[in-house]
């Protein structure tokens, strides 16, 4: 990590970025008993915090511990580690773990730790590329079954079968990978949600195993306030062969046109760029726009 500036927020306090450690044997390291966050400041305001702050107390519950902050407590600490580091547009990343006080499968008298992060991170995908649409491999690993894996949490161990995704694709000179659910139905990329487009109508996937992103939802929002209708239902791989337009939602990948897609190929479309420029317009905070 190239970052070395400024300071972390650690268990209630700031801590020199270099000196933010854990210990080795760390539970949430061994078990992955970890869950985080990612959340994106523009113009000084932290977009959709409390619903981030939400989501990670939820995805601690939902591995069985409770984070020793209230989601106030947490919407708080992101805003001061966002000032304090100076920037107005930048990544916030909360993580929440189980500490290093028992090792073992069971850790229940384990500490549970917090710590914000703040730090640069202009785009996800190289922004000229982001017009041109990203191509995508699919990916290897499946989508878990609900009743295998706690998909509703954004949990760490989660993420196990993205990155071995996405470094496979990235092997291949691919963006991203495209993953199947269990069942083999288009769920999702390795950190964000996917929408189609036919008929100059949206499909995403309904997500009854994966995220339902706090982005997937703004961009349906902004889709229905642009009158267009949205088809949230199971979408089977060989259906990519019929859309026309294709994209990523998420707070890292904002709003990404896909051009590629294994053997399917996308257009970069009026519709997919409305939405990312809807999209632009909304994370800004109005007082920022009226100063521009
Ligand atoms: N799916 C996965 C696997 C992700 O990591 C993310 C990013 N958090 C998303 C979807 C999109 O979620 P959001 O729009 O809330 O960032």
């Amino acid at each position: 990590f190239d970052q070395l500036d400024g300071d972390i927020w650690m268990n209630g306090a700031f801590v020199p970025w270099a000196d933010a450690k854990i210990h080795v044997l760390t539970h949430g390291l061994h078990y992955a008993s970890s869950v985080f966050e990612g959340e994106r400041a523009y113009g000084g305001r932290i977009f959709k915090l409390t619903e981030h702050s939400e989501r990670l107390v939820e995805s601690a519950r939902i591995l069985g511990f409770e984070i020793p902050y209230t989601v106030a407590e947490i919407d708080d600490a992101c805003n001061k580690t966002l000032v304090r580091q100076g920037f107005t547009d930048a990544y916030v990343r909360p993580v929440a773990w189980r500490g290093s006080e028992m090792m073992g499968v069971s850790a229940q008298k384990n500490r549970i730790n917090l710590a914000i992060a703040v730090w640069e991170w202009p785009s996800y995908f190289d922004p000229a590329e982001k017009l041109k649409g990203i191509r995508l491999d699919m990916a290897e690993y499946r989508r878990p079954d609900p009743a295998t894996a706690p998909s509703k949490s954004k949990a760490a161990g989660l993420y196990m079968i993205c990155t071995i995704s996405k470094h496979a694709a990235e092997a291949k000179g691919y963006a991203d990978a495209l993953m199947l659910d269990w069942r083999g139905r288009v769920a999702e990329a390795t950190g964000a949600n996917v929408f189609f487009v036919k008929d100059g109508e949206l499909h995403t996937p309904v997500p009854d195993c994966f995220l339902d992103g706090i982005t997937r939802r703004t961009v349906i929002d902004l889709a229905k306030r642009r009158g267009l209708t949205v088809n949230e239902r199971v979408i089977m791989p060989e259906e990519m062969a019929g859309f026309e337009q294709c994209f990523l939602t998420g707070t890292a990948a904002e709003v990404t046109p896909v051009s590629e897609i294994g053997p399917y190929s996308f257009a970069v479309g009026e519709i997919a760029r409305t939405l990312m420029a809807d999209y632009e317009a909304e994370v800004m905070p109005a007082t920022a726009v009226a100063a521009e």
